[in-house]
């Protein structure tokens, strides 16, 4: 048995939009919480390829907090197996030695509970190593579970101990700390999404949002890319600083963006009857990183005709599609990372996060760490962020 955070049924949505509405901290967190901190049976795993992993730190992400919130959609209910225990950013060490890699050994872990951790045969999207697209995360001998960290029989971060198959787990080189490990997950997100954007050499880049995602996207794109200018948007001051040293060329508040995109690429901004302006002209490319109804909003009216945008937070909002059709957009998402072509070389999205996190000024991102006890403190912190100047939010289970 051991310490755990257990999301232990989902949150009707009337309720939650009635009672939470937008961010209030404390009502999250608070008694309509479908989350509690027990002692959980530690996963067993006695199948060829499985070990324990314990878990050093794990991130509390977007999806986590729209999950504890009810925001997220009931699509995802047949892809998930309850109780859970939530968190899939994670920097652990194995427990128990897997397939040549020694106990003690320090990973992070691919969350994608596709073909080969539940035992089948691969399908063909895990064939080609877009495990993402995985056909049966509802299969096999695992519960059904889109990641670790909605998975009842797996566990996940925000517990001391989980269970993992060696498909899913990186060795972590020595010099990388645990606060920069524990956001090669995110930055392999990062790296699929820069790579799914299919940005051509000097295009003019959007990205909208500058948290972790973000952030990320934004580092990911210098480094992988021939983007030209990468115009970020961004609410908070951290998050301006950091889009800037991560490499965005221009970074302006939302209210800012469509005048920035105009001016940059000398569109003609219009403005119907009602809703937000739009563009003739824009940008090449624009990736949310929100996902809500104003952020993709903004990113299909800033792009070009023929242009491209990359849905990269989840889509809680319903926004104007009318740009797709007239602007004849294309509209990509960018899910998690795989095998990616980066460069005209297949490589994996992790081994490239790896790399890219251990020459990038990441420090400081993880902004702060809570024990597992803490964890309405922790999830008031990550909810209000962005206005709080921290990036990350994360548990150390190992504390109390
Ligand atoms: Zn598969």
């Amino acid at each position: 048995m051991s310490l755990a955070l257990e999301l232990y049924r989902s949150i009707p949505r009337y309720l939650a939009a009635r009672a939470i509405g937008g961010r209030a901290p404390g009502l999250v967190a608070g008694p309509l919480a479908p989350i509690r901190l027990v002692n959980r049976r530690d996963p067993e795993p006695d199948r060829p390829g499985w070990a324990r992993v314990r878990t050093r730190l794990s991130g509390i992400c977007g999806s986590d907090l729209a999950t504890l919130s009810g925001k997220s959609s009931f699509y995802f209910s047949p892809l998930v197996s309850l109780p859970f225990v939530p968190g899939h950013e994670i920097v652990g060490e194995l427990v128990d030695e897997v397939d040549g890699m020694d106990a003690g050994t320090r990973v992070v872990l691919s969350p994608v509970l596709g073909c080969l951790a539940r035992g089948l045969d691969p399908c063909a999207a895990c064939s080609a190593g877009l495990t993402g697209r995985c056909d049966r995360v509802a299969l096999g001998h695992v519960s059904p579970g889109l990641q670790t960290g909605y998975c009842r029989d797996t566990g996940g971060g925000w517990g001391r101990i989980f269970a993992a198959h060696r498909s899913q787990l990186h060795p972590v080189p020595d010099p990388m700390e645990d606060r920069v490990a524990v956001l090669v997950e995110p930055l392999s997100c990062a790296v699929h999404t820069a790579m799914r954007a299919s940005v051509g050499p000097e295009a003019e880049v959007l990205v909208v949002g500058a948290g972790t995602i973000g952030a990320l996207t934004i580092l990911a794109l210098r480094e992988l890319t021939q983007a030209g200018r990468v115009t970020a948007v961004a609410k908070h001051g951290a998050q301006r600083d950091l889009a800037r040293r991560l490499g965005a060329t221009d970074v302006v508040e939302p209210g800012e963006a469509m005048n920035a995109i105009r001016r940059a690429t000398g569109a003609l901004k219009l403005r119907p009857e009602r809703g937000p302006s739009f563009l003739l002209g824009g940008a090449d490319v624009a990736i949310d990183c929100v996902g809500s109804k104003s952020s993709l909003d903004l990113s299909l009216r800033a792009t070009a005709a023929g242009g491209r945008v990359v849905l990269s937070g989840i889509p809680v909002g319903g926004a104007d599609l009318t740009p797709v059709w007239f602007r004849e957009l294309e509209v990509a998402g960018a899910y998690t990372g795989g095998t990616e072509q980066v460069n005209g070389e297949a490589r994996s999205a992790f081994d490239v996060a790896i790399e890219l996190a251990s020459a990038a000024p990441l420090e400081g991102l993880v902004g702060a760490v809570y024990p597992l006890r803490d964890w309405r403190e922790a999830i008031d912190h990550a909810l209000a962020a962005g206005r709080l100047g921290t990036l990350k939010v994360a548990f150390d289970p190992r504390e109390g």
